[in-house]
């Protein structure tokens, strides 16, 4: 009865004990050759064991699996093109570091089934070194199994599971690879989707790793695609893989296939952390030395709250300076456009409708900039891989790994890259987890809004009170993490590798790229949206014209008139201006209470008045339910409808300020509508990403409602519960 033949190919390191294990398993039965073209030894045997026959290769040791040595070539190539069963990587446990490698490499090509060998435990062992193989099957998704190849110690158990492996319908597995970092990541993505569609079953190679390999630069990889793609597919994607390599050498001021192994060890020094003890460490290089202050167990958590404190302090006083200087600009602007232009309904759209919701907005700029430049300083010297790590105890709370905790963290900035990055997740079940609760953290766009309301009603105490709310966001979103963690999405957080790539002094230019990158949303959405939506409020706020006011408004501007040039005459030159000042104040109350009455009159006011009860027991008005309404388009809308709804058209924001502080608003109700802002129904635009991202209309409906109800429910509680505690 002829027998199962399953075909083992042993690769590893040098000296990693692969010959002495090939011995092992074939004894005698061995034939020793040449791979063919080349004076490399080819070592090949035939064995019948557990039922099955087996074809077992000895391949050439390598430590890489790139082009430039005859070994790695034939190595590599024996597996895209033979693709053996299973690949067994003789790991050297007393050099794991440097076997991984090899290792990982072996995954990315993602052709045959991998198992390792953790040989030389022996040797590990007498160094002092603990490696924790289930940790490190876990982490890899590759059974592992120890082994002392000179005293066959291991070696049929290991067989037997290679054969068990090639037996099992499981895939080679997918999962678990390196994550590179955000640019190359991108790069990969744009050359997978030029290479995916041309590629037929007969081509050996994963899109995935070809990618890669092109853009390092992979002569071999390049030659073997040139002849298996049609030519029309060939140009661009070699015009296009030579102009993403030369991106990414100016972003990096380096080779990429040296950031790309830099990124390898950094993938490998996650895992070394998580499955490796030594009792004597000896190789510790600078990155080490640093990880070891900032992911100590004691300082690194104080460190780590002390750069997020930093940043937000950063992000508010540094940034109240060019702010002011764009209010007063915005606000120049507006007396100019106000005595320039003739009275008329197209003034009014200008002035009222655009430079207010709009410049409104604007000002928040600086802010934003410096928020989105501190997170691309977190990312680019190699930090906010840090702090995955450090925050990993924390998450687990939730449920959830340290790397969920960096989507959060963008979600600071902008909840759409953050829910984009929430797809470095591997399990299905952590992600959807991850963008469930990333809205919760409080993004800049609604900083503004903050700012308007603690600004006006807390003074001094502003900044703890956004504090507070910033706070009241992460917990909700940890509590919202446990609670479906117990109910909807049950199960536990899947195992992966956290990054820990070498610490780098990040440049300039690709900080202030990454910064712009983001950033640049911020300015479209303001030529965009919120354009549209301050001239949707202002119009709705403007029509229909009221012809019947309740009072004589004409004739009271025309009362204050005469009363002032009657007391100009008698009054002496050093009061003039004095008199001139306060004429134009009353001037403005009375215009103001005019444009008031209009908009309560207004398409807008109905609107307001029809939602009003539902905002009434958060202690909002109209015209907050109103802005609240329109917040679901961009939250700056929030600050920029305010804005027309209290007319304000003169300052800036401290015309707003002033508006809101008469308009009974208290400080306890700006609170609520601040805790409202903060967790309620994401934008647009997050709202089409989690769309994108989970590809489910039902999930996507539940963010929205999940959220709102949240947000009433906490906003209604904080304003009743301040109530019965006697705050206003
Ligand atoms: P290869 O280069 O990967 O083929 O490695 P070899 O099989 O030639 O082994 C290199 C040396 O390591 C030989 O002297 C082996 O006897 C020794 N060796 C292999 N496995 C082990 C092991 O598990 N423990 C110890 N202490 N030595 C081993
Ligand atoms: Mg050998």
């Amino acid at each position: 009865m002829a027998q199962a033949a399953i075909t083992i190919a042993l690769a590893g390191n040098p000296n990693s004990g692969k010959t002495t294990i090939f011995n092992n398993i074939t004894g005698t039965r061995q034939k020793v050759g040449n791979w063919p073209g080349v004076t490399v030894e080819k070592k090949e045997g035939r064995v019948k064991k557990f039922g099955y026959d087996l074809k077992i290769i000895d391949l050439p040791g390598t430590y890489s699996l790139t082009p430039f040595s005859i070994e790695e070539i034939v190595a590599r190539d024996y597996i895209l093109e033979e693709c053996p069963d299973v690949v067994i990587d003789i790991i050297d446990a007393s050099n794991l570091e440097r076997s991984l490698y090899l290792a990982t490499q072996m995954r990315e090509l993602g052709r045959s089934k991998v198992l390792f060998a953790l040989n030389m435990s022996d040797v590990a062992r007498a160094r002092g070194f603990k490696i924790d193989s289930e940790k490190l099957s876990e982490l890899l998704d590759v059974p592992v199994h120890a082994t002392v190849g000179n005293k066959n110690e291991g070696v049929d158990a290991l067989l037997q599971k290679a054969i068990d492996l090639a037996a099992s319908s499981k895939k080679p597995s997918t999962g678990r690879k390196v994550n590179y970092s955000k640019d190359i990541e991108s790069a990969i993505a744009e050359l997978e989707t030029i290479l995916t569609p041309h590629f037929q079953p007969d081509i050996s190679y994963d899109p995935r790793w070809a990618s890669i390999k092109l853009l390092e630069n992979d002569r071999i990889v390049l030659e073997r695609l040139e002849s298996a793609l049609p030519e029309d597919a060939i140009l661009p994607l070699v015009s296009k893989t030579k102009l993403l390599r030369q991106t990414l050498q100016e972003r990096y001021d380096e080779d990429p296939e040296i950031v790309l192994t830099d990124e390898r060890y950094g993938f490998i020094a996650g895992i070394m952390k998580e499955v490796f003890t030594a009792s004597s460490r000896k190789r510790i290089d600078s990155s080490r030395n640093i990880d070891r202050v900032l992911t100590n167990r004691f300082v690194g958590f104080p460190i780590f709250l002390f750069f997020i404190w930093a940043m937000f302090q950063l992000t508010f006083t540094l940034g109240a300076y060019p702010m002011d200087w764009i209010d007063s600009g915005v606000g120049g602007l507006t007396s100019i456009m106000d005595s320039v232009l003739p009275e008329s309904l197209l003034k009014d759209l200008f002035v009222n409708g655009i430079l207010a919701g709009v410049g409104s907005v604007i000002v928040f700029l600086p802010n934003i900039l410096i928020l989105f430049f501190c997170i691309a300083l977190f990312e680019d010297t190699g930090y906010m891989s840090r702090c995955a790590f450090l925050m990993d105890k924390i998450m687990h709370l939730i449920g959830l790994h340290g790397k969920s905790f960096i989507p959060m963290l963008m979600g600071f900035g902008c909840n759409v890259p953050a829910i984009m990055a929430a797809r470095t997740l591997e399990s299905e079940k952590d992600r959807l987890l991850t963008i469930l609760i990333t809205p919760f953290m409080s993004c800049s766009a609604k900083l503004p809004v903050y700012i308007v309301l603690a600004g006006t009603f807390f003074g001094p105490r502003a900044g703890s009170v956004i504090f507070i709310v910033y706070l009241f966001g992460i917990v909700t979103a940890i509590l919202t993490g446990r609670l479906f963690r117990t109910t909807l999405l049950r199960g536990a957080d899947a195992p992966f590798v956290m990054e820990l790539p070498p610490y780098r002094v990040p440049m300039l230019k690709s900080l202030l790229i990454h910064m712009w990158d983001r950033s640049k949303m911020f300015l479209k959405k303001m030529g965009g949206i919120i354009l549209v939506g301050s001239i949707i409020i202002w119009a709705l706020s403007a029509f229909p014209r009221t012809t019947q006011y309740s009072h004589d408004y004409p004739a009271a501007i025309a009362h204050i008139e005469a009363v002032f040039s009657q007391k100009a005459k008698i009054a002496d030159p050093a009061e003039q201006q004095a008199l001139e000042w306060d004429k134009k104040d009353r001037l403005l109350d009375i215009q103001r209470a005019m444009r008031a009455e209009q908009t309560a009159n207004s398409f807008m006011g109905i609107i307001g008045k029809a939602i009003a009860p539902i905002f009434a027991p958060l202690g909002i008005d109209w015209r907050g339910g109103v802005s609240l309404l329109a917040g679901f388009v961009a939250k700056e809308i929030v600050v920029s409808t305010l804005g027309v709804l209290h007319a304000v058209d003169e300052e800036g924001s401290e015309a707003l300020r002033d508006a809101l502080r008469t308009s009974g608003m208290t400080p306890l109700a700006a609170f609520a509508m601040m805790i409202f802002v903060l967790l309620y129904i994401p934008c647009i635009a997050t709202v089409a990403t989690i769309r994108k991202e989970t590809s489910s209309i039902k999930w996507t409906l539940f963010s929205i409602g999940y959220t709102t109800i949240v947000a009433w429910l906490m906003a209604f509680i904080v304003y009743n519960g301040g109530r019965l505690i006697g705050l206003t």
